[in-house]
């Protein structure tokens, strides 16, 4: 004999809610309660910014209060921020610069303004107590271990100082007490966000050295020029037994896994990339790669397939443009596509797939 067992009734704040999503359709409930305050959300994510603090020539800090959906980040992680530049909305990855412990539920970002780039400059520019923006829930895998190591290596170079901010603010809320040392690259004084509050944590705490190097200046600072092995050896000779947090621009990335690779301890490196990844095109490329839901087509020039549909005027929303956010995943209706990052390749019809990091072997249809 089988046992049915009655289904609990719908709390009732679910129930009024399908109730109010059921008669908003075919807009979602959201759509409305935005136009009276645009943080009154049912299901979207959002923040507004509460404070703005433009502390280098080029960077914005911001601080953003987010609506009751938010879950909280871990140090190292990023979130996808969507804005409206022009009539359009643009989402991007920002990593929180505070501590994961910050009490008041605010978080912290900080922007550099790329020139020629959209979403920054407009941060930058524009940003003010009271815009509100569009919020992912955090996410990405640059974190530190749940047991602490006993020492730690923090490295990073210019907007790169986020994530592993965030981490040297938590380690210190935490009451770490392991060796920790911050070393930071800015091509002079005045490029260093947060310089001020970085000599307080070292002042505050005796195992915390912040160490910051200048590649554009020869006087002030802790050192001079660009990274290599002396500056190792000079500000954390124990390196090879620590594990390395690493963000910064693709110069210094690049430097910096040399030596781990020379050192043989490249497991001990964990990074994370800002830049996004370009791929090189394929010159052999053929066939024809066919954008469905616009109706354009082109020849494929083996680039990914978000260079390929911007080159033929198309505009396909986009985030990293390095496959971390998934903001620019389309559906593949047929044909073969490449991962740029893996070399694997994929022939299944109506997959999703990640626009920034594909590129088409042969002819491909996709819902762009
Ligand atoms: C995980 C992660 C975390 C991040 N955290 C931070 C952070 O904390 N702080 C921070 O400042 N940044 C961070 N970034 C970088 C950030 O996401 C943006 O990439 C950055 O702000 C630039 O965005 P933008 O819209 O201003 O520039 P975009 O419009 O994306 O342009 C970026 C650059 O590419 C060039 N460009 C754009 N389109 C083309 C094209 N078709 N062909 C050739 N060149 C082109 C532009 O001229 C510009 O120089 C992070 C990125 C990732 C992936």
């Amino acid at each position: 004999m089988t046992t049915t067992i009655p289904k609990p009734p719908l709390p009732s704040g679910s129930r009024l809610m399908r109730l109010a999503e059921a008669m908003a359709t075919p807009h979602s409930l959201d759509r409305y309660l935005e136009l009276v305050n645009p943080m009154m959300s049912a299901r979207e994510l959002r923040a507004e910014v509460t404070e703005v603090w433009r502390q280098t020539d080029d960077t914005v800090t911001l601080t953003l209060r987010p609506t009751r959906q938010w879950r909280g980040f871990t140090a190292g992680q990023f979130v996808n921020v969507g804005v409206v530049v022009d009539g359009i909305r643009h989402t991007r990855c920002y990593s929180p610069a505070c501590s994961q412990y910050r009490r008041d539920g605010r978080f912290e970002l900080t922007v550099k303004a790329q020139e020629g780039g959209v979403v920054s400059p407009y941060l930058f520019g524009a940003a003010e107590p009271g815009l509100v923006v569009h919020l992912s829930q955090a996410a990405g895998e640059f974190v530190l271990p749940q047991t602490r190591p006993d020492r730690i290596l923090l490295i990073s170079g210019g907007s790169g100082i986020t994530p592993v901010l965030s981490m040297l603010r938590t380690l210190c809320d935490e009451n770490y007490d392991g060796t920790v040392t911050f070393l930071h690259y800015a091509y002079t004084d005045r490029d260093v966000a947060y310089a001020a509050e970085l000599r307080q944590l070292a002042a505050a705490h005796a195992n915390v050295d912040v160490v910051l190097a200048y590649t554009d200046q020869d006087n002030g600072g802790d050192l001079h020029g660009f990274f290599g092995t002396e500056h190792l050896d000079t500000v954390a000779p124990w390196f090879r037994d620590a594990q390395t947090y690493l963000c910064g621009p693709p110069g210094l990335m690049r430097a910096v896994r040399t030596e781990f690779r020379e050192h043989d301890i490249e497991s001990r490196l964990h990074t994370e990339e800002f830049a996004p990844v370009v791929a090189i095109a394929d010159d052999d490329a053929t066939g024809t790669v066919r954008f469905v839901s616009s109706g354009v087509q082109a020849e494929n020039s083996g680039a990914s397939l978000l260079e390929q549909a911007e080159e033929a005027g198309l505009s396909p929303t986009y985030g990293c443009r390095m496959g971390i956010c998934f903001s620019c995943t389309a559906v593949k209706t047929s044909g073969c596509t490449r991962n740029l990052r893996t070399g694997e390749t994929d022939s299944d019809p109506d997959q999703p797939i990640q626009l920034c990091i594909s590129a088409p072997v042969g002819d491909v249809e996709i819902q762009v």
